[in-house]
C-alpha cells in the first residue's frame, strides 16, 4: 500500500488536534497478493483535501499534484471505509518505510477515527534493507527496483505505480519467510542497535585536544555542539558550570525528548594534551537540583574570602598555570604600558620555553600565592635569588598577595645574602616598601625600563 499527502503550506498553519496532522491523505494505492507472488487485485481512491487545500510547494515538486488535484475525490473517512472493505478481515499492510502508518493514524485521529483494530503493519523498506542489503539505510523503490532488474516502467510517487512497484519487489523478498515471526526478530535487532549507538553518544571522549588554557575548551565547537541522542537534533545550552576543577555540567533540552545533562570532564594527558570526556543523560528535577547544588557549593569554595595560601611549586601543571596567570595579567595590566618593542620581548621571554626548562633543571624556582585553591599571584626566581618574574592577577592586587610570595621566596633561600629585581616602574613602589633599595640607575634594556633592586637578607655584622 502506498499513500500520497498533502501538507500545510507553512508550517505554522498545521492543525494540531488533537494531533499534528503532519500530511492529510489524498491518494490511497494498493495492491492485493494472497501469496507474495501474483497479484490479486488492485485499490486506487481520490481523496478530497478538508484541511490543507493548497498543494504544499514541496508536495507539488515531488507529486505532481497541483491545486486541482485535490479538490475532486471522495472524503477520507469515505475511502478509508472502502479501503478497509476492500482489505477484507485477515490481512496485513505492508508499506515502503513507516511513514505511511503514521500519516494514515494522524488521519484517523483528526477525523476521530478509531485506530485500534488497524492490520498488522511491515515496513518493506527496513526488510529490504535487513535481508537483501544487509545494512541500515533507507533505500528508495526505485533503488530496490533497480537493484532486482525490475522494470521501472511506472513513474514513481503515485499511489497506485508506487504500491505495484512495492509489491514487485515484494515477490523477491521471500516475505513469508519474514512475516510475521523473523519481522520481530529483526526490529529487536534495530531496537538493539539503537541502543548502543546511543550509549555510544551519551560518552564521547575527544582525545589529544591542545588547550593553551582550560577554558578555551568551552570554544571548541565539536565538544560543544551537542545532539540529543535518541533523534540527533541538535540542543542549545547554556555556559558550563564547573563542579569541581575539572568537571563541569550543562543541561539541554530536545523538546520530543526530553531533559538532559551534560558533564565534561578533562584530563590532562603526559603529552600535554588533554582528553575530554563529555557524558550526556536524561535528568531529572530532583537530580538536576542536586547537580545545581554541587555547583554553588564549588562556587562558594572558589570564592574570594578563603585564606591565602602560599606555595612554590614543581607540577608541570602548576607552571603552566602561573605562566598562564602570567601572560594573561602581563596582557591586561602591563602590556598596555609598555611601547611596542618592549611588549614584543617580553613576551618573547615569557613564551620562549625557557622558564619552563629552568624550571626543570633546577635553576628556576616557582612560588604561587591561591585563594580557595584559585591561583591570583604567581612569582619565578632564578638562581634562588633573582626574582624573574611576579604577577598577580587585576583583581587580588593589593590584598598582601606580593608580600605573602616574597615572604615565601626569602624563607625558601639558603645561605644567600641578597635579593634583587629589575623592578619595572609600576612595582618599583612594592619593591621599595618590601625592603629593596636601588643598585642602579633606571635603564632601558630591549625596550624595558626598569630598576636594579636588592634587598639585603642577612646582617653579616652579626
Ligand atoms: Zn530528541
Amino acid at each position: 500500500m502506498d499513500m500520497e499527502w498533502n501538507q500545510a503550506s507553512v508550517h505554522e498553519k498545521m492543525v494540531t488536534d488533537p494531533v499534528p496532522l503532519i500530511g492529510e491523505v489524498v491518494r490511497i494505492g494498493a495492491v492485493a497478493t494472497f501469496d507474495g507472488q501474483n497479484e490479486a487485485d488492485r485499490f486506487s481512491v481520490c481523496i478530497r483535501a478538508r484541511f490543507y487545500r493548497r498543494i504544499n510547494r514541496k508536495v507539488k515538486q515531488v507529486t505532481g499534484l497541483g491545486n486541482e488535484s485535490i479538490t475532486y475525490g471522495i472524503s477520507f473517512p469515505a475511502a478509508w471505509g472502502r479501503f478497509r472493505k476492500w482489505c477484507g478481515e485477515d490481512c496485513c499492510i505492508l508499506t515502503w518505510g513507516t511513514e505511511d502508518e503514521k500519516v494514515l493514524r494522524a488521519n484517523l485521529a483528526v477525523y476521530g477515527l478509531p485506530d485500534d483494530d488497524l492490520p498488522p503493519f511491515y515496513d518493506m523498506q527496513m526488510i529490504f534493507a535487513r535481508t537483501e542489503m544487509h545494512d541500515s539505510r533507507q533505500y528508495s523503490v526505485s533503488t530496490a527496483v533497480e537493484h532486482y532488474g525490475l522494470p521501472l516502467d511506472l513513474p514513481v510517487h503515485d499511489a497506485l505505480n508506487d504500491a505495484v512497484l512495492t509489491f514487485r519487489i515484494g515477490t523477491k523478498l521471500y516475505l513469508p519467510n519474514v512475516i510475521p515471526d523473523g519481522y520481530g526478530e529483526l526490529l529487536r535487532q534495530i531496537a538493539a542497535e539503537q541502543e548502543e549507538q546511543q550509549r555510544k553518544r551519551c560518552l564521547v571522549t575527544f582525545r589529544g585536544i591542545v588547550l593553551e588554557n582550560t577554558d578555551d575548551v568551552y570554544r571548541i565547537r565539536k565538544i560543544m555542539h551537542v545532539r540529543c541522542p535518541v533523534c540527533r537534533k541538535g540542543m542549545r545550552h547554556p555556559k558550563f558550570e564547573y563542579v569541581s576543577e575539572r568537571k563541569s555540567v550543562t543541561y539541554a533540552a530536545c523538546e520530543e525528548h526530553g531533559q538532559y545533562i551534560v558533564m565534561l570532564k578533562l584530563s590532562r594527558c603526559a603529552d600535554g594534551t588533554y582528553d575530554v570526556t563529555r557524558r550526556i543523560e536524561a535528568i531529572s528535577d530532583s537530580r538536576r537540583d542536586s547537580y545545581e547544588q554541587r555547583v554553588r557549593a564549588f562556587a562558594e569554595e572558589c570564592a574570594d574570602d578563603g585564606e591565602l595560601c602560599v606555595e612554590r611549586i614543581t607540577a608541570p601543571d602548576d607552571i603552566d598555570a602561573a605562566l598562564r596567570l602570567v601572560r594573561h595579567t602581563f596582557e591586561e595590566c602591563t602590556a598596555p604600558m609598555f611601547d611596542p618593542h618592549g611588549r614584543e620581548s617580553f613576551r618573547a621571554f615569557i613564551f620562549s620555553g625557557d622558564i619552563e626548562s629552568g624550571v626543570e633543571n633546577g635553576t628556576v624556582r616557582a612560588y604561587a600565592a591561591r585563594r580557595s585553591r584559585h591561583m591570583v599571584s604567581a612569582m619565578f626566581t632564578r638562581d634562588q635569588t633573582h626574582i624573574i618574574l611576579a604577577f598577580t592577577d587585576k583583581e587580588h592586587q593589593r590584598q598582601g598577595c606580593g608580600k605573602a610570595l616574597l615572604e615565601a621566596v626569602v624563607r625558601d633561600i639558603e645561605g644567600r645574602e641578597e635579593l634583587t629585581v629589575n623592578a619595572a616602574p609600576s612595582g618599583y613602589g612594592f619593591y621599595e616598601k618590601s625592603g629593596f633599595v636601588p643598585a642602579g640607575e633606571e635603564r632601558t634594556e630591549d625596550g624595558i625600563t626598569f630598576t636594579p633592586m636588592k634587598k639585603i637578607l642577612v646582617c653579616t655584622g652579626e
